[in-house]
């Protein structure tokens, strides 16, 4: 092979040496904003640089502060690529024209269609669940249904919410949107607010740990919450339940990422869409923080394989973004905190 280069540079120089070396170093670096944090993402990018000699730059920052940075640094921003969580604020970030659709056969074979972007701006890269969590010495598994049950007055003061200012409720709020209708969601929010415990949880870990004390029998989180949390204390009494199995299945949401619409290394942004999307990139991606890998060829870690498998949803991730502001003003009339 080194031989063929050789031979050819020696007959077409200096064309081809330019051919040959200057494609590379164009593309040396990318530069990444992440509302995923260092510690999550930089062993990823680390393994990126070594497999391809590709340097990586991040910046870290929660989603609004990155793509405000984004909004003023226009067309001058150095990013090529946002990395953020949840379909609504990867929504939010093409609404705002801050990412560019990007064709890749790679990806759209890798990342099942209803976990990316319509319109290629934006692609899911692992898979966040948000089930119910109850409590085992007060439930047995067939107690339970799923999200629309816990409506039902059987469970008056028996369950724990989160609070609704977190988008991952209203994205679960957007998909019952999309699901069910506005009508028959915001019956089943207000069968929510009708049944609480107590005021809802400013996190998921906080309102699990209520469901463990017995102060609630019952709430709905994302399964990654759960499993840093029975890391911690593997004693609590708190078991996982699939919702929905009879019906659409579990709500999913994604972690993903998008191409910026000024990107200066187009090309090498989505050449890393597509190393993410795939292989031992999707398990770095996914199992250290306890997802799942959006990617249905690749298995999850151990851990997570531990809770079995499910079902879900299969409507697409972008109703989330779509039915965003619809979800919020109905938990809002439904007096859900
Ligand atoms: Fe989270």
């Amino acid at each position: 092979m080194i031989t063929r280069i050789r031979f050819t540079t020696f007959f077409f120089a200096p064309l081809a040496l330019c051919a040959v070396f200057s494609a590379p170093l164009q593309a040396e670096e990318l530069v990444v904003y992440t509302a995923r944090n260092e510690q999550l993402i930089k062993p990823l990018f680390d393994a990126y640089t070594k497999e391809t000699g590709v340097k990586i730059t991040f910046v870290t920052d929660k989603e609004g502060a990155l793509m405000q940075r984004l909004k003023s640094e226009g067309r001058n921003t150095p990013a090529d690529m946002l990395i953020t969580v949840d379909a609504g604020n990867l929504w939010q970030a093409a609404q705002e024209g801050l990412l560019k659709p990007v064709k890749s056969e790679v990806v759209e074979k890798n990342i099942p269609a209803h976990l990316r972007d319509p319109n290629n701006q934006w692609f899911g890269l692992s898979v966040r669940a948000r089930t119910l969590f109850y409590n085992t010495q007060k439930l047995k598994p067939a107690d339970l249904k799923g999200y629309e049950d816990l409506a039902d007055p059987k469970w008056k003061g028996r369950l724990c919410l989160r609070t609704s200012k977190k988008v991952y409720n209203q994205s679960l709020v957007a998909m019952m949107i999309a699901e069910h209708g506005a009508v028959k969601a915001e019956q089943i929010v207000r069968g929510w607010v009708d049944n609480l415990a107590t005021q809802p949880f400013p996190d998921d870990t906080k309102m699990m740990e209520a469901v463990a004390a017995g102060q609630c029998d019952v709430g709905i989180a994302n399964t990654y919450y759960y499993g840093r949390l029975m890391e911690k204390s593997p004693k609590l009494p708190l078991g996982i339940f699939w919702a929905n199995q009879e019906g659409s299945g579990v709500h999913v949401n994604i972690s993903g990422a998008g191409v910026t619409k000024f990107a200066k290394h187009e090309k090498e942004a989505v050449k890393l869409l597509e190393w993410l999307s795939s292989g031992k990139a999707q398990n770095l991606f996914a199992d250290v923080n306890l997802e799942f890998p959006a990617n249905p060829q690749i298995k999850p870690d151990a851990t997570v394989a531990a809770w079995g498998t499910f079902k879900g949803n299969s409507i697409n991730v972008v109703k989330a973004g779509e039915l965003q502001v619809e979800a919020v003003k109905l938990m809002d009339r439904a007096g859900y905190k």
